[in-house]
């Protein structure tokens, strides 16, 4: 097999092997690493991988994208990934009704969707470290809001030459996010609270990872610091797995013939979970439209009516919180692919000095053949977890319900033959919003907010997040934001 390189998307940097994109994160030259080409996926392909158990499908298509990896070290890491964390299985197909699908992709230990990516990068960071001949060991630092924080220490849990530090600021998660984070078990797990707002960590991070001092002080320990971003190609390759193993799960259940198309809506943020999906379908997998979803932080969806992405607009807190985003950096990567690498740095230099930037037609026009954008105000998501509950019996997170209201509305003006949507959280994560929607009494405490959506819908809270109600508690240190550099060399 032909190794396969990894470029920048603003290309200015020297092409290097998967560990090294993996190490690094993002291109020196300021770009997101890019394979070269795509592995392709024949029906035969597709085919084989009928069969196979999840981790095994995972290393297959891994393998063909990760080429200074064997294919045995990706199956020992997958299968440890993908096994006992997941309940009962890495995904689930829900069928909601004729022609829909849900890919459930929260059965992991947070109970969301970043598990599918958190708990096998960390693996092939590791890896990294020796296949490349770094000698420090990585110490991961992060600044969370709530979710990305604990998925983040679940998946560097115990993984060799690594380490992690969480920052959260001590009133911007709910309560049981800050439980989830401070009953964390490990041996090179730390977090911290500060005081102030998420955005006083990141600005604390940001400044720690700019610091030389603290880089020399860090390597005397026999550290250096890296990230566990959503940029990262460790991130977004293990996504692509699920997209090709629920196409085959579909074909395995009866619910597509093999070769039939299959259209796929994403609840979107960052844009990484659907560019996962366009990989796919450039690698073989018969996918039709993919359907991003936003809330309202609708950014995308005037892009993809426009071909304008102007992030110049008020910022929406919503129910669904992980799509509360004016900047979707792994756009950045569609547009290497459509646009080449001089125009993609030019678009990418316009939305850093004003905030916005126009692609040129024949750019729009690739673009449009594979996307299409819609969005779901607070009232239709909420709206559509009470009446899906009603007529189907299934419930749903705000994300997902976001995503659900797009595939439908995409389901009354266009043929499809079937449309897989993907959720990204249980709907457990959210209790309180989940709680509205279903016209429950507001409760205060989340523990009773999840005993009476279960009372009343009949479900059962996922084992993860009531375990974290009884767990020990380990980390309660709160500290100010000036003394983060401090905190984290006294690790
Ligand atoms: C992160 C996240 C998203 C957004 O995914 P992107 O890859 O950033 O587009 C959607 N839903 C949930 C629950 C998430 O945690």
């Amino acid at each position: 097999m032909q190794p396969i390189y990894y470029i920048s998307s603003r290309g200015n940097s020297a092409p290097v092997m998967a560990s090294e994109a993996i190490l690094r994160g993002i291109a020196p030259d300021g770009g997101l690493y890019l394979p070269q080409r795509l592995p392709t996926l024949t029906e035969a392909d597709l085919t084989a991988l009928l069969p196979l158990s999840y981790p095994e499908r995972a290393a297959k298509i891994l393998s063909l994208y990760l080429t200074d990896y064997t294919e045995e070290e990706l199956l020992a890491d997958c299968k440890a990934a993908y096994s006992e964390r997941f309940v009962p299985a890495a995904t689930g197909i829900h069928p909601l009704r004729e022609g829909v699908s849900v890919l459930e992709l929260w059965h992991g230990p947070t109970c969301a969707f970043k598990d599918m990516a958190l708990q096998i990068m960390p693996r092939l960071l590791s890896r990294a470290l020796d296949k490349t001949g770094e000698a420090l060991d990585a110490l991961i630092l992060v600044a969370t809001s709530g979710d990305t924080g604990k998925a983040a220490l679940e998946g560097f849990q115990d993984v060799p030459r690594t380490s992690i530090r969480v920052f959260y600021p001590v009133d911007g998660v709910s309560r049981t996010q800050k439980q989830q984070m401070a009953t964390q078990e490990g041996e090179n797990v730390a977090v911290t609270a500060i005081y102030g707002n998420f955005d006083d960590a990141q600005s604390g991070v940001k400044q720690i990872f700019a610091d030389p001092a603290m880089k020399e002080e860090l390597a005397k320990q026999g550290k250096f610091l890296s990230s566990a971003n959503s940029i990262n190609w460790g991130r977004l390759a293990p996504q692509i797995v699920y997209y090709v193993s629920a196409y085959c799960d579909l074909v395995n259940a009866g619910s597509i013939r093999m070769g039939d198309i299959l259209d796929i809506t994403v609840p979107t943020g960052n844009f990484g979970n659907i560019l996962a999906a366009w990989l796919a379908k450039g690698m073989g997998v018969p996918l039709g439209k993919l359907v991003c979803a936003s809330n309202s932080n609708n950014v995308l969806t005037d892009f993809l009516s426009t071909g304008t992405y102007d992030r110049n607009r008020p910022f929406h807190t919503t129910v669904s919180p992980s799509m509360d985003i004016l900047i979707s950096s792994n756009l950045e990567r569609l547009l290497y692919f459509a646009a080449g690498a001089e125009r993609c740095a030019a678009y990418m230099q316009a939305l850093s000095t004003e905030g916005k930037y126009t692609v040129d037609a024949d750019v729009f026009e690739i673009i449009r053949r594979d996307f299409d954008g819609d969005y779901c105000s607070e009232e239709a998501c909420l709206d559509r977890i009470a009446s899906t509950f009603a007529n189907y019996n299934y419930l749903l997170d705000p994300h997902t319900a976001v995503a659900v209201t797009a595939a439908e509305r995409y389901l009354c003006g266009n043929e499809s033959t079937h449309i897989l949507v993907v959720s990204t959280a249980s709907p457990y994560k959210f209790t309180p919003a989940v709680a509205r929607a279903l016209g429950l009494p507001a409760v205060e405490d989340e523990q009773e907010c999840m005993n009476s959506v279960a009372n009343a819908t009949g479900t059962t809270p996922l084992e993860p997040l009531t375990a974290v109600f009884t767990k020990p508690v380990r980390f309660t240190k709160v500290i100010d934001k000036a003394d983060m550099a401090k905190d984290v060399l006294r690790m």
